[in-house]
């Protein structure tokens, strides 16, 4: 490598990221290092794919396998939205032919085991795969031992819908179905899981299908916490928006949700059963499986990792990133699955050069609709410091709460802006 381009290397954290990439770039006949490696991505979501696109745009001679049993994605991002009847579920769904177009090779498969120490990754199929770098981006698995009376069954009837797709149109089934002057609940899980405003966003787009569709409904919110993401402008939204439609209990109140009866369709707390009409129960979550079949989770059921690089604190050579990895601060997102996905092929691509993981800042932004022309969002900066990702103090913020109309109405245009274009970036 020349001393320009190591130069250019070390000056990693002052360029933008496309230069970052340039710089990794291996010579038209490929560098030693990445044309007889292969990184295995388990994962073809947000974070997956982000990476997947990411080596070969940075090294093309690199073999780059993505792992992912099906054959198109359904994004969660705006899955609120076809709940709501607001959106049709064909316009959350991608393929992954333009992935493939850039010589990723997909096998539509299922990772089920991985050896981390052997560096072996064995498919459904029963093919084996070995790897130099392995990225674990699976997402996340539903926890139904977490909460008795809830399971896989159970959910047929009581959707989740936190895995977009058939639970989704369900949810939405059921609310077409509801009576008027019925009741709908949600049971909302504690930290962490999946999405943190994503279960008040569902309840504002469901509080605004109450609105048009069965005026006279009710939506009660059992929530294991006490504080959730931009809380105030949520509250003071919907008691705008929605006047005493929605009604939201916290772990205080004792609406923690303990256990469901499912054949009742009854939510069961210290105190209380609260049966309803139509229940969306949102359950507790840790890492899908593959992860800790490969043992790369922790007593958590989360992923640890060294912030900088992904890596796997329990595995060398193993990469953890998206929803599966502990990143502290930084929330279990889209938005952030594909940054970290970004990063960690950077990462990996220094290494397989011999070159020092760059030093960098990673940014999130969360936009949720009130309504369909009410948006909020949180915004955050991390910066890596050892196996955390911490906020950086004096940056990030939300929507102020006396924002005029006009202002809801231009993010609500941005967060519609935002999955546009991450789903071109990601999928198109
Ligand atoms: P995923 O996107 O879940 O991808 C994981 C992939 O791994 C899946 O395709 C799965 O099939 C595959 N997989 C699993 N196991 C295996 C295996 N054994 N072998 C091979 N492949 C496997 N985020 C935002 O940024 N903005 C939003 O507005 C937003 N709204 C949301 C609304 C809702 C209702 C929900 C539920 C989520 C929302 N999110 C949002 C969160 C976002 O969807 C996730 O954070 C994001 O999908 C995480 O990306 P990932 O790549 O880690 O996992």
């Amino acid at each position: 490598m020349s001393i320009r381009r190591r130069t250019l290397l070390k000056q990693g954290t002052l360029l933008p990221f496309t230069a970052l990439l340039a710089s990794c770039q291996s010579s038209p006949t490929g560098s030693s290092d990445t044309r007889n490696a292969r990184v295995v991505i388990i994962g073809g979501g947000f974070g997956g794919v982000t990476a997947a696109r990411t080596l070969k745009a940075g090294a093309p001679d690199l073999d780059v396998v993505l792992i992912e049993p099906r054959r198109s994605y359904v994004a969660c991002p705006f899955s609120n939205l076809v709940v709501a009847g607001l959106r049709d579920i064909k316009a959350q769904t991608f393929g992954y032919t333009a992935v493939e177009a850039m010589g990723v090779r997909i096998l539509h498969d299922r990772a089920l085991e991985v050896d981390p120490v052997a560096r072996r990754v064995t498919l459904d199929s029963r093919a084996e795969l070995s790897y130099d770098r392995l990225i674990m981006a699976p997402g996340i698995e539903l926890n139904y031992d977490a909460l008795p009376g809830y399971s896989r069954d159970a959910a047929n009837s009581l959707p989740h819908a936190w895995d977009a797709g058939p639970q989704t149109v369900l949810l939405r089934d059921q609310l077409r179905a509801l009576p008027e002057g019925g009741t709908v609940a949600m049971a909302i899980p504690d930290n962490p899981y999946r999405c943190p405003p994503g279960p008040y966003e569902r309840a504002s787009l469901i509080a605004w299908y109450l609105k048009q569709h069965k005026p006279r409904a009710k939506l009660l919110l059992l929530d294991a916490k006490d504080r959730f993401s931009k809380q105030p402008l949520f509250m003071a939204a919907w008691k705008t928006l929605y006047g005493d439609r929605v009604e939201w209990l916290g772990r205080s109140d004792g609406a923690a949700v303990i256990e469901v009866d499912a054949a009742n369709r009854t939510l069961i707390t210290d105190f209380d059963q609260h049966q309803a009409d139509v229940v969306n129960v949102i359950p507790p979550q840790r890492a899908a499986a593959v992860a800790r079949r490969a043992d790369l989770t922790d007593r958590t059921g989360w992923c640890p990792i060294d912030a900088a690089t992904f890596e796997s604190s329990r595995h060398r050579a193993a990469h953890v990133i998206g929803d599966a990895a502990i990143a502290n601060a930084m929330p279990k997102s889209a938005f952030a699955a594909n940054a970290q996905g970004r990063l960690v092929a950077l990462q990996i691509l220094r290494s397989l050069n011999d070159l020092p993981p760059i030093d960098t800042k990673l940014m999130n932004t969360c936009y949720s609709l009130v309504s369909p022309d009410y948006g909020i969002s949180v915004a955050g900066v991390y910066a890596a410091d050892g196996p955390l990702w911490a906020s950086q103090p004096g940056s990030g913020g939300a929507s102020p709460m006396d924002a005029p109309d006009g202002q809801r109405k231009a993010e609500a245009n941005y967060a519609r802006a935002w999955f546009r274009h991450i789903t071109d970036q990601v999928f198109g």
